[in-house]
């Protein structure tokens, strides 16, 4: 019998939750609990997450080719090099959870740039990239101006826990960037719509943060948010094949209609449906001039 992690909600402590009624699309056993009281989402169990879980790969058992992974990954690596490209220049910076690497190859031509990955079986890939990626947080020597975090923090058992053991390597007035998905996104909280809701909670999203949720992690460690900002990966197209078809897919298949994306995904952002959230937090005491 799998242990519930009903009895408390790990941010406000509250034990008012609900199961949200999802189903997980790896994993009929769990459930997609909520905090009344935070709105903080979360799996009813984190124990199929054992320790050597992200080492032998079995996260991205589907893309153990990492050339494979860096072609999934392109868009959003882009996107984030684009977005941090000025405030990354010249700059020492660490990537945690960095994947087959992507971000960091567009970095390194303008920045120091280090990895994190635990995934074993990428370490000859890294090598033959020349590419300095540890393999866990322990093996960190020195200090870093702005340490990333894209798509690793809802994957975390202890995420609080974590981010403690990370500041140690980032420099005072360094800046720590942290991308997650929105569980405030438009497909699950404006069309409710069932089949993404089962499609994209899965066994390893250990928590799904909103911004509120966000917003109270990072205060309650005492850190200074700069800012969160919205971001929107997927256009009308993408969204009209789910709420109408209940798949995937759909900014390829109804391609016609990506036209509209710029509004659209604007729309999102501003009313707080974006299916993404970028979060910059810097230490308390940083010196501001
Ligand atoms: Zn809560």
């Amino acid at each position: 019998m799998k242990k519930l992690q009903t009895e408390k909600c790990y941010l406000c402590g509250s034990k008012n939750i609900i199961d949200k009624g999802y189903r997980l699309r790896d994993n009929k056993d769990l459930k997609v609990l909520e905090c009344r009281n935070c709105s903080l989402v979360f799996l009813s169990s984190f124990e199929h997450i054992n320790k050597d879980f992200y080492k032998s790969g079995k996260m991205h058992s589907q893309m153990l080719d990492p050339q494979i992974w860096l072609d999934v990954s392109k868009t959003d690596d882009e996107r984030r090099f684009k977005l941090l490209k000025n405030k990354i220049q010249n700059k020492k910076i660490l990537d945690f959870g960095c994947g087959a690497g992507g971000f960091l190859i567009l970095s390194k031509n303008i920045a120091h740039a280090d990895g994190v990955e635990e995934q074993e079986s990428l370490t000859t890939f890294f090598q033959k990239n020349k590419l300095t990626v540890f393999n866990s947080i322990n093996s960190l020597n020195s200090k870093y101006d702005i340490i990333t975090m894209f798509h690793v923090l809802e994957h975390l058992k202890d995420p609080k826990n974590v981010i403690i053991k990370l500041l140690e390597y980032l420099k005072d007035d360094g800046e720590l960037i942290i991308e997650v998905p929105n569980e405030d996104d438009a497909l699950l909280t404006l069309y409710k719509c069932k089949p993404f809701a089962n499609f994209t909670h899965w066994s390893c999203h250990l928590f799904c943060f909103n911004k509120q949720t966000l917003k109270k992690l990072f205060e309650e460690m005492g850190l200074k948010i700069n800012y969160i900002k919205p971001i929107q990966r997927y256009g009308l197209a993408n969204h009209l094949y789910w709420v109408i078809k209940g798949q995937k897919g759909g900014h390829l298949k109804w391609a016609f209609l990506n036209k509209f994306d710029i509004i659209y995904k604007n729309i999102l952002k501003i009313i707080g449906k974006s299916d993404t959230l970028i979060i910059s937090i810097s230490k308390r005491n940083k010196t501001t001039i």
